[in-house]
């Protein structure tokens, strides 16, 4: 029988059912939230108020520090883009974390035509940036820090308190990429120290097209605005807010806030079996962040001698899972993490990424192995050069 089974929540999550009625609710609700003479602007506005409510309960901040973007890209490219534009003249580097998603790698990139040095801060093996590291790097001239919180790829957890403490010490503005952290953790936003702290609503079983930036009421100074118009959102990022997706948002936040403890334990249970059952098939095979923490969803492995699109492709359409992250697959090369932390070309082409959700199930994990094996016992491996 025909089976679909997907593990690609890394990339995007399937939209919660219960987010969706909220959402199919607002879509028919009339009113601009900034249309301020009559009661459907009220209500929209008042709508929109509960929404960046959740929004900021999910990461522990208050309501005016949230504003409403149309993803985690436009929100990285706000903290970082704006926020080396608003930086002291003395200030002109930027570390940024060298497996960072290409939305804070490439925004960083574009500073040097403004006169800023770009240094990397190279993750080792496990996706970590050491902290030390850091600290050695920091001095009064650096603007800004970015290190993300989990890496999309290989789902290592960063020790974004410990970064947090050492950038505050250097008066530089810190940025922490949390796209895909509020599905694996409780997030303090103040035990972070964040200044700046980007989210997205397609990652948490929210709808595709928001999401969010924090901005702290006490940031070392705020990112300047990169659009002009209406002066929505703190005229930080202007354009009518769209209030029903950002409901949508805020109820994926609200379910998350109630259920991530439990979701994450019977998430992570799952992945350990996929782990040893990938592990029992191809005993050649490396789990990538072993010794980091990682996303309780994530299972990124190197199957040693197997070409990793080969064998994905002969599991098509039956298992959804990637080779590289969404965002950049359709480029050719290794992916940018995986060069980061070390691998080769050939190791990289050897890669995938698991991510299991909300909606994946023991059948699926069952399933999914069986196809598994099926395809890896009708692959060609690859000769072992790296056995040498
Ligand atoms: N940062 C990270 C870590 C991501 O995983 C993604 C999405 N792949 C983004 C930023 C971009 O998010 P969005 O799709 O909301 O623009």
């Amino acid at each position: 029988m025909f089976r679909s089974i997907y593990l690609d929540n890394h990339a995007t999550t399937p939209l919660d059912p219960r987010v969706r009625e909220v959402l199919f609710a607002a879509f028919d609700a009339v009113g601009n939230a900034g249309s301020a003479d009559h009661a459907f602007g009220w209500a929209a506005a008042r709508r929109l108020a509960s929404a960046r409510e959740l929004i900021a309960d999910l990461i522990g901040a208050i309501d005016d520090e949230i504003y409403f973007t149309s993803g985690a890209t436009e929100a990285n490219n706000i903290a970082i883009i704006g926020g080396a534009l608003n930086a002291p003249i003395e200030r002109r580097r930027l570390l940024i974390g060298a497996a960072e998603h290409k939305s804070v790698i490439e925004a960083a990139e574009s500073m040097a035509a403004h006169g800023f040095t770009v240094e990397w801060l190279k993750p080792n093996k496990d996706g970590i940036v050491d902290p030390k590291a850091l600290a050695d790097r920091l001095a009064s001239d650096v603007a800004l820090v970015s290190i993300m919180a989990i890496n999309n790829e290989i789902g290592t957890v960063a020790p974004v308190e410990t970064y947090g403490a050492i950038v505050s010490a250097f008066g530089s503005v810190f940025h922490v990429d949390a796209t895909q952290a509020a599905t694996a953790l409780e997030i303090d936003c103040r035990s972070w120290r964040a200044d700046t702290i980007s989210l997205s609503g397609h990652k948490i079983y929210g709808p595709g097209g928001i999401g969010a930036l924090f901005v702290a009421d006490d940031a070392r100074w705020r990112p300047k605005s990169l659009t002009f118009g209406g002066g929505q959102e703190g005229a930080l990022r202007p354009g009518t807010v769209p209030t029903s997706l950002c409901e949508g948002f805020g109820e994926a936040a609200r379910l998350i806030a109630i259920e991530g403890n439990q979701e994450r334990i019977r998430i992570s249970l799952l992945r350990d079996r996929l782990q040893s059952g990938l592990l029992a098939l191809h005993p050649d095979t490396i789990v990538t962040g072993e010794n980091a923490p990682r996303h309780p969803g994530s299972l990124h492995v190197r199957l040693r001698n197997v070409n990793a699109s080969e064998l994905l492709l002969r599991l098509q359409p039956h298992i959804a899972a990637s080779t590289a992250s969404a965002c950049s697959s359709g480029f050719i090369g290794p992916s940018h993490v995986l060069t980061a932390i070390g691998m080769t070309e050939e190791e990289a082409n050897q890669c995938i990424r698991f991510s299991l959700g909300r909606f994946s199930s023991e059948d699926d994990i069952y399933v999914a192995l069986k196809m598994l094996g099926e395809a890896l016992a009708n692959i060609d491996f690859e000769p072992a050069t790296d056995a040498f």
